[in-house]
């Protein structure tokens, strides 16, 4: 796992310096790196097409910006940091006083050494982002102030891996790929997302398992839009973000608040006795706004360490690499795997012989215990499996209902189905 979690640390900041946005170059050289790991269906959707109640937008690409003084010296440069151009900047080319210039200016006054992080999509504006220590060191006097951007019809970009399963029913697994230079909101959760679908590649699991590569927002409307079908098969979810802080996790349930990812959700994180806190749905945060809302209503949860905007580097220049850890990504994509393996082992049976207790002994399923450390447990597993298995209860339901941890009811199911006593 450390290796793992230095590798995606690696994608990290292999994907840090890229000027991602909703749209545009810097997401299409994301999904290039992200396609070295994972083969990628890549799709480019024009401008103009409607998504939803949305409109694909048009797509922003940016060479260079800069604010420069009188002597030339850049005091506000694109090529040091992409953060510093207010995302979507129409071009400008101009020169002007500081006081013209200060209300295109963006800065936290709360922390003077950091740039925010700012974008104006659907307001056509330009601007710039700078540190307020920067800002207060400017002299009065004239600038020369440059956007050589291109805001025209283009497309929106996002890619899909599908990690083919058992069945057709599908786990969606999202992330968002839209914001430049910040590590745990955005370049985190790629990094998990891309890694854990290369660990799902390596099995077959039960459900195809399909990731969402795509810009906030815009991109998973686009996604339900265009894809009516696939959405139908979508059994459960989960929106991958701020997954790499040194924090403790969160999981936001689904706005069903019960769903059967919600369930195993809380109920890995608490039987790995890991620190970590289970909050409600909220209409607000990553694409679990769109995957959960009324029409769609998906089982879709939000996995976090610590939430959008619940620490102070949240969109600011300080969310960068260092911000970010191995084992903390690690760690989160661990609880993934953890969570999968059960959701995709979690079916409800129907015992065959439910008119008293069937014989285990004839069945050899005792000896089958003989010498584990676990015989006892594992025999009140098959008893606890051979009560609850009326169709109705789920080997989850069994787990929590028994105390047993939800292995030792998975390994019973398999033994009693073995034997002939229960089928799925
Ligand atoms: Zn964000």
């Amino acid at each position: 796992m450390t290796a793992t979690g230095e590798e995606m640390h690696a994608l990290v900041e292999r994907l840090y310096p890229l000027c991602r946005s909703i749209t545009g170059d810097g997401v299409r050289a994301t999904l290039a790196i992200i396609g070295e790991h994972l083969p990628l269906q890549v799709h480019e959707v024009p401008t103009g097409t409607q998504v939803l109640d949305w409109t694909v937008p048009q797509e922003w690409n940016i060479r260079d910006a800069y604010v420069a003084d009188t002597a030339g010296n850049r005091v506000v440069d694109f090529a040091a940091s992409n953060l510093h151009v207010l995302g979507y900047s129409v071009p400008v080319s101009a020169t002007m006083s500081l006081s013209e210039l200060r209300p295109h200016l963006h800065t936290l006054a709360d922390h003077p050494a950091w740039v925010p992080y700012r974008t104006s999509y659907y307001t056509p504006e330009w601007g710039f982002c700078l540190a307020q220590k920067t800002l207060d060191a400017l002299p009065d006097g004239e600038y020369e102030v440059r956007v050589d951007s291109t805001l025209a019809d283009g497309h929106l970009t996002y890619a899909e891996h599908v990690v083919p399963g058992q069945v057709a029913d599908e786990v969606i697994v999202s992330c968002h790929v839209c914001h430049p230079s910040l590590a745990n909101d955005n370049l985190a959760g790629i990094a998990v997302a891309t890694f854990l679908a290369g660990s799902l590649a390596e099995q077959t699991p039960y459900y195809t398992y399909r990731f969402l590569f795509a810009p906030g927002t815009i991109g998973a409307i686009t996604w339900l839009a265009r894809n009516a079908e696939a959405v139908r098969r979508v059994k459960h979810g989960l929106v991958l973000a701020c997954a790499g802080d040194r924090g403790q996790l969160t999981y936001k349930q689904s706005r069903q608040g019960d769903a059967e990812i919600d369930r195993v959700m809380r109920h890995v994180l608490l039987a790995s006795e890991r620190p970590h806190r289970m909050t409600e749905f909220t209409p607000y945060g990553y694409d679990e706004r769109q995957f959960c809302s009324p029409g769609f209503n998906l089982g879709v949860g939000s996995l976090s360490r610590t939430p959008y905007a619940g620490y102070p580097e949240y969109h600011t220049s300080a969310d960068n690499p260092d911000f970010v850890c191995p084992a903390a990504m690690a760690d989160t994509l661990a609880v993934c795997q953890e969570v999968f393996a059960v959701l995709d082992r979690n079916r409800r049976y129907v015992n065959l012989r439910p008119h008293g207790e069937p014989q285990l002994g004839r069945r050899g399923l005792y000896d089958s215990l003989g010498g584990r450390s676990d015989a006892k447990q594992a025999e009140m597993a098959m008893l606890w499996v051979l009560s609850l298995s009326d169709g109705d209860h789920s080997l989850l339901d069994i787990a929590e209902r028994s105390g047993l941890s939800f292995d030792t009811i998975a390994a019973a199911a398999g033994a009693l189905h073995g034997s002939g006593l229960v089928q799925a």
